[in-house]
Order: C-alpha cells, then structure tokens, then sequence
C-alpha cells in the first residue's frame, strides 16, 4: 500500500539548510534547487522501479528516472544484482576489464552508424571530446550549435544552452573567455536559412554542427521533417563534421536512439559522423560514450594524435550498470515505455484542457514534456518556448508534488517514464492530474 505524501517536508528543509552551509545553493547540479518552482527541494533517500521516497518518508510517482538513466526504473534486481558482484571484486583497477568491448559491441549492435566507441564518465566529456575529434579531424576552429540545446558544462557549448541555463534563464555563463566563446556560432534551430547562412560565410572555418539528435532540454523539440537529412548534407558540403548528441535520447526515444527513429525518413548514406551517449548508456552509474566512424573514433589517442583520457573512464561498475541495463532494455520494455508514453500524455492533455490550462504536449518518441502556454503550432526553437507560463508550471508542479508525484522541477524538462511505470503507477500520476490541472488554471 502507497501512503499519500504528507505535504510538510521538515527532514528535507533542514536537510537543504545543512547543505546550503557547505555546497553553494545546497546542490551538485542545479536544476535540483527549485529555482524555477520555489518551495523544499525534497532529499530522496531510496527508488523501487516506479517509485522513490523522500527523507521524510514520502512516496512519490517518480517522473525524473535520475534524468533519464533509470530507464528500467530504480534499483532493477538484475542492475543491482550485476553491480554487487562487480563491487565484491574491486571498484576499478585503471586497467580494461572484460566488459567495456560487450558495452562497446552493445551500443554498436543498436547504432550501426557507430563502429568505434569510447567510454567516459559524463555526458559533458563526450561532447567535449566529440568536438575536439572533430576539430582534429578538420584543422578547423568553429563549431555550430543550437540554441536551447544542451550538451554539458564545457566552456564553448555554453551559450543559450537550454537545460539549468533555461530554467534559470541565463543567457550563458559567467568564465567562458570571449575567444571561447567566439568559437561556437549559435543558430535558431530548425532554420534551414540560417545555417545556409552562417556555412555560406564560414563554410571552410567550421569543423562540426553539434545537435540533439532531438531537442528535449527546452521541452522536447523534435526537428522539423527534412531538417536533420538538410543539416547533415549541408555540413558535409562543406567539409564539416555532424555531431548527433544522443545523451538525453539515446536508448531512450527508442532502441536505437532518436536517431534510429529519423534514420528511416533520410536518404541512404545521409548519416551523422559522431554521436554521443550517457544516462540509459551507464545504467544511473556514471557512464557515457562517444562513437562514430573508425577512421574518425581512430584520431584519439593512443591511435592518433586527438588527446583524451579518464581514471574512471571504463570503471568496472558503471558498465556493469550500463550493460545489464541495455541487456535488459528489449522490445517488451520499449512497448512499455510507450505504452507510458501514451497513458500520460493523453491524459495530461485531457486535465488541462478540462481545466482551461493553455499548453502543448510535445513528442519524440517514448519521450515527451508540457509546455505551458499558447502553441497553435508546433514551436520550432528557443524563443518560441522561453516565453512559457512558468507561474502556471510552479502551481502544476506543486499540486503533482503534494499528490506524491515527483514531476522534474522545470518548466523546460521532459517527464521521463520507466519501464517499470505499472498500471497502478501510472493510474496515481492520472488521478493527481485534474487537480493539479485546476491548480494551473488558478495560477
Ligand atoms: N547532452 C545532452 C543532450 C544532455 O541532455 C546532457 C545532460 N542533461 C548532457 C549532454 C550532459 O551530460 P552530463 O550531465 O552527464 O554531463
């Protein structure tokens, strides 16, 4: 029997008093401070497959999955399992351990545009070195990114970065140097012209495009028909790299990514050269990777003279993680995923539209998110959705919150389902809906 949240959070308030002393705004990463919904953050303390539960003893519907890597829900016996046996025999030698290349052979067999692959420990890392590959590979300085899409922390991929910088509305960030910052062209997503444009002036100073292979950290943006086939045809016109960031949708949208979705709706040959992965790729341990062609994955070290190295990189547990969870990841769990998919989105739609509440649901795939607000059309950027009712998101979020269902705490994030969301889970989340819905509509 699931007992129905209390709504005071007194062990997760002092809990965030404590670590606001210690960690600057009492978090590792920023999104988990509610800047955007107020109120406590709550400190979890244990997950079981749809569910977690709070240090005050709350239990909640979880619809953050840890961002997307739990994708078979928390604590899956046969991931738990295969990372104690793993643990029983040493944390990590800093040598290779048998499981890296089946990890390896694992990401290849679903991507076949992937015949090389590199683990490392965060999703930041692996675009990092994507785009220093791809630099290498062309002698060139400049690299194209969207606006609103995020692909980690490092200085050149920071500007109008969707994600934390959406949800705290920041521009960019304070210690990137200018020059960095002149390396990295930020273009409107979906804009063909544009990035005729900005090839047409730069074409032979530009090494790579770096996108999602679908947009889900400004909400979820999928590309418009045609873009994706376009921007990879017009980059290698150039002489340019396309880099696909599968981090958020890899292994997620579907079994071979977004990009095993859009493959079939490109011409043959018409394919990305680099892709990067983390989240579902490392089973919730700290885990991703980078692949694509050989003669490009081949440029790094100690191959070639493209510099890259971690002490963790291939540590034994995350792909013990990572490995059992794809392993684990088959048609049946993918038909659950969607069927989750399915379930809320229909009945999210229906709640607001019941209550008054402008909003659109936007899809990619087993993903999706709700922007609040007016969307008579599908938005094709960032500046269609920063305009969203986040006063209308706070009041949805909370109500959610205080019906036991842990929504992510950002107006610009996707609602992760599990495979391990239930009828019985997700009938809780449908039935805290209409409230929350009028909730909204208050607002
Ligand atoms: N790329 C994308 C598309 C992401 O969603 C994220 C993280 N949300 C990253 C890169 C960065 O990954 P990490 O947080 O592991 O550094």
């Amino acid at each position: 029997a699931h007992q129905i949240p209390h709504p005071e959070a007194a062990a997760s308030a002092a809990l965030s008093e404590r670590a606001a002393r210690v960690i600057p705004g009492g978090v590792n990463s920023p999104v988990r401070a509610y800047g955007s919904v107020g109120g406590t953050p709550r400190f979890l303390v244990s997950g079981s497959g749809p569910y977690v539960t709070d240090v005050d003893g709350n239990e909640y519907v979880d619809l953050v999955a840890s961002w997307g890597p739990a994708l078979l829900g928390h604590a899956h016996p046969a991931v738990v399992d295969a990372v104690q046996q793993t643990a029983a025999r040493g944390l990590g030698f800093g040598a290779s351990v048998p499981q890296e290349a089946e990890l390896a052979e694992e990401i290849i067999a679903r991507m076949p545009v992937v015949e090389r692959v590199r683990l490392v420990s965060t999703g930041t890392e692996a675009t990092m070195t994507a785009i220093r590959i791809a630099r290498g590979a062309t002698g060139r300085p400049l690299v194209i990114k969207f606006a609103g899409h995020y692909h980690g922390h490092s200085d050149g991929l920071l500007a109008e970065a969707g994600s934390g910088l959406a949800t705290l509305a920041m521009p960019g960030s304070a210690g990137v140097t200018a020059e960095t910052a002149a390396q990295t062209l930020v273009l409107p997503y979906n804009d063909l012209d544009a990035l005729e444009a900005a090839f047409a002036e730069h074409g032979d100073r530009i090494a790579a495009v770096i996108a999602e292979s679908a947009a889900a950290n400004m909400g979820v943006l999928p590309p418009m028909p045609g873009f994706t086939e376009a921007m990879i045809r017009l980059a290698h016109a150039h002489g340019a790299l396309v880099i696909l960031d599968e981090v958020l949708t890899g292994f997620r949208a579907g079994p071979s990514g977004f990009w095993g979705i859009e493959q079939d709706r490109v011409a043959a040959g018409v394919t990305p050269d680099l892709l990067t992965f983390g989240k579902v790729v490392g089973g919730g341990l700290p885990l991703a990777a980078l692949g694509g062609r050989a003669e490009l994955m081949e440029l790094l070290a100690p191959l070639g003279p493209v510099y890259q190295a971690g002490t963790l990189s291939g540590n034994p547990l995350a792909v013990a993680a990572g490995l059992t969870t794809l392993q684990h990841a088959d048609a049946a769990a993918y038909a659950r995923l969607s069927h989750a998919a399915d379930v809320l989105t229909g009945a999210v739609t229906a709640a607001l539209a019941d209550a008054g509440v402008p909003h659109r649901v936007q899809r990619a795939g087993t993903l999706f998110s709700v922007l609040f607000g007016e969307f008579p059309d599908a938005p094709r950027g960032y500046a269609e959705v920063q305009g969203q009712n986040v006063a209308a998101h706070r009041a949805f979020f909370h109500a959610m919150l205080e019906q036991g269902v842990n929504l992510p705490p950002s107006a610009f994030e996707a609602w992760f389902v599990t495979a391990a969301h239930d009828d019985a889970a997700l009938a809780r989340v449908v039935d805290a809906l209409p409230g929350a819905a009028r909730a909204a509509a208050g607002a």
